[in-house]
């Protein structure tokens, strides 16, 4: 049985590589000229000519020993490499205040009063509840660690990473959480699953979706999937960019916005119901200064929501991934806007830099500055995502499925892990 994946990003290249290894034939249809989706790694020399470069999406992956992303890296013969734990702060109250890496930090942390920390303390303690009725991000983490925690840690943490207000998504846009109270508590989940590092490959990010093409002979590039329609045969004809097929299976390995107008004269109710996912879109700005100290072993910040008014934090990619700077200079990657909307004052010419420098006085001038803009990047799992998933599902026909970061969660390792288990159902 031949299936033939639409979307060349993480989603669909991993959809390809597992369905390749068990020995089904896959043919893979990619829009741009480009495999990866967010995941590539974008050329960026300097002035000189010298090499570096930025990333389009992820700065690196999270993964540990023996887990589907290791697993991965190891198959394809990908090197890896980890900063290591660098310090990392929370902008609060116009000062960058260090997160604590271990309980005795936490003790001492100003990140959280007294109170706030003993309650987190008593997470193992505190009873599980039903999963339904479906549950608000900011609600789950306060009961299970209070409010303290909810209030005072949980906003920038999930700014920095789904660009939204934690009180606006539901608990499924972190699937993680629900998976890990369900051994008991937050806790003892996390424990099991193992200290997590965060890697990268040699040469940035984009080395992964391009070894998982050359290893998949089907890939395509440059083919847009613009119609499908049932035969009666009971086989899919799909076509686009002048090329027709007639397949058993179609996998959509796409945003949820791409899939429902694939689906809308065909499944109706997961078109609807995949159209009504919301994403964010944000802003991003690189820019390279001379070296300093405090970043020097530093992953960065992020800024406690709304104190940034739109800036919701920065980078040190330059600490993350040496290469991509050229050598002697810091590279910094700033996020703006995303669900927060943004203070007029950060679109002017020099306001990301005045920012930058409210947080960080001794920052230089930049010598580099390069701007892209993420549209309708990151999935936005709001309240009542559980039924807009569960509709969506249920009513694809036989030989369509659907696989993206807005049905396993948003980080490539939640993608990784996710089509890995699908996999196994398909
Ligand atoms: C700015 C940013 C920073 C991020 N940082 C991190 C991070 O630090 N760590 C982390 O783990 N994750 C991070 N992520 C999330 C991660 O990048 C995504 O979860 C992941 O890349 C999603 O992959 P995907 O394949 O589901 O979707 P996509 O990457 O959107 O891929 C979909 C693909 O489908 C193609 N396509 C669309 N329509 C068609 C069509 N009709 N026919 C054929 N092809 C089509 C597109 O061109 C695209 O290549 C970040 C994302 C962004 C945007």
């Amino acid at each position: 049985m031949t299936t033939l994946i639409l979307g060349g990003g993480i989603s669909g290249l991993i959809a390809a590589w597992q369905l390749q290894k068990r020995g089904e034939e896959v043919e893979l249809w990619e829009a741009h000229e480009n495999v990866g989706g967010w995941v590539q790694t974008l050329p960026w020399p300097d002035a000189e000519g010298r090499s570096g470069y930025v990333e389009r999406g992820p700065q690196g992956v999270l993964t540990t020993p023996g887990s589907a992303v290791d697993r991965l890296f190891k198959e394809l013969d990908l090197e890896v490499r980890s900063p290591g734990h660098g310090v990392r702060w929370v902008g609060k109250g116009g000062a960058l205040i260090p997160v604590p890496v271990g309980p005795v930090a936490l003790l001492f942390s100003r990140l959280l009063n007294f109170s706030a920390k003993v309650r987190m303390m008593m997470e193992p303690f505190i009873a599980l509840r039903p999963p339904e009725p479906e549950e608000n991000l900011s609600a789950f983490v306060a009961r299970r660690l209070g409010r303290g925690v909810a209030e005072d840690l949980l906003p920038a943490m999930v700014a920095g990473i789904l660009a939204a207000p934690a009180e606006m998504l539901s608990v499924d846009a972190l699937p993680k959480l629900r998976q890990w109270e369900s051994t008991g508590s937050l806790f003892k989940g996390i424990r099991r699953s193992g200290s997590s590092e965060l890697v990268v490959p040699k040469g940035g990010m984009g080395m992964l979706p391009k070894r998982l093409a050359e290893r998949i002979p089907g890939v395509r590039r440059g083919l847009r999937a613009e119609g499908l329609e049932l035969l009666n045969s009971g086989q899919w004809r799909v076509w686009g960019g002048g090329e027709v097929r007639e397949i058993d299976r179609v996998l959509l390995a796409l945003p949820a916005f791409e899939a429902a107008a694939l689906l809308g004269s065909i499944a109706l109710q997961s078109a609807e119901a995949l159209a009504a996912m919301p994403y964010t879109s944000v802003r991003l700005r690189h820019s390279r200064h001379a070296p300093l100290t405090p970043l020097k072993d530093s992953f960065g910040f992020l800024v406690h929501p709304p104190e940034g008014q739109g800036f919701l934090g920065a980078l040190v990619p330059s600490w993350i991934d040496p290469e991509s700077a050229p050598d002697g200079l810091m590279q910094l990657r700033v996020f703006l806007g995303g669900a927060f909307g943004m203070d007029p004052s950060l679109t002017e010419s020099d306001g990301v830099q005045r920012a930058l420098k409210s947080w960080i006085p001794e920052l230089g001038e930049p010598l580099q500055v390069r701007e892209e803009s993420a549209e309708r990047a990151i999935p936005r799992p709001e309240m009542g995502h559980r039924r807009r998933l569960e509709t969506a599902l249920g009513g694809l026909p036989k030989g369509i499925d659907w696989v993206s970061n807005a049905r396993f969660g948003p980080g490539v390792r939640d993608v990784i892990e996710g089509v890995e288990e699908w996999v196994l159902k398909y």
